[in-house]
């Protein structure tokens, strides 16, 4: 039979292709100052694919296998850099992850947290204040690293973080992606691959508690 952890990332599939269409008109605003406006509909686009391979799977696939399946159709169906990066990260996530796992340990939480930020490093190629998703992904990562609190707690303070993190990339200029030939245009908004990992990860830290 399905694990706990394995319901709940098929719920959490749901709910975030949910979130995303209805953040895909804002996401794209934002993304239409600089950049090319199509980020909410690439992540409708990755976050459909990837809940319709979750709803696929077996019954009893569990949450690394389902993680997995997510993230490839992820990264092959939302087209657009922050698809690759989303999806390829989170199936490299999902292998820190046990199948057999009933719920999520804090200290795994924490290291497929710290595995899919890693992976969005390495693929991307951008550093902090480049006004990408990682403004808002490491110090995301690094709270929780940090944190003393139970994860619930730990998880919805380091989410508060992130979405502070990516309000504040609104003063920061482009160094990487589509958006930099007409960085000066982003000035003033805020990055929309940050915006979107704020949402995502405030969604994430409802299934905790
Ligand atoms: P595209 O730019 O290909 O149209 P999206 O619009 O879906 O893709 O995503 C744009 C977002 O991707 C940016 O707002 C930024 O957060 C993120 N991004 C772009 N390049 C990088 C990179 N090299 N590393 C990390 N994130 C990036
Ligand atoms: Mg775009
Ligand atoms: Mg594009």
């Amino acid at each position: 039979a399905a694990t706990a952890l394995a319901t709940q990332v098929r719920k959490a599939a749901a709910d975030i292709a949910e979130l995303m269409r209805e953040k895909e008109q804002y996401l794209g605003e934002i993304d239409a100052f600089a950049g090319d406006g199509d980020h909410g509909r690439g992540m409708v686009r990755g976050t459909e694919a990837a809940q319709e391979a979750i709803d696929n799977a077996p019954e009893t696939a569990g949450p690394s296998q389902l993680l997995k399946l997510g993230g490839r159709a992820w990264a092959m169906m939302a087209g657009g850099t922050s698809g690759v990066l989303w999806g390829a990260s989170l199936e490299t996530a999902a292998n820190t992850l046990d199948d057999a796992a009933e719920s999520f340990a804090p200290e795994k939480a924490a290291e497929a947290v710290a595995a899919f930020a890693d992976s969005m490093v390495t693929l991307g190629g951008a550093q902090i204040g480049d006004k990408t998703l990682l403004d808002s992904l490491l110090p995301f990562t690094e709270a929780l690293g940090n944190s003393n609190s139970n994860l619930p707690t730990a998880w919805q303070e380091a989410a508060q973080i992130a979405v502070q993190k990516a309000e504040d990339t609104a003063v920061l200029s482009p160094k990487k992606g589509r958006a930099r030939p007409l960085a000066e245009k982003s000035v003033g908004h805020p990055d929309p691959g940050a915006t979107s990992m704020g949402m995502i990860l405030t969604q994430l830290g409802t299934y905790f508690s």
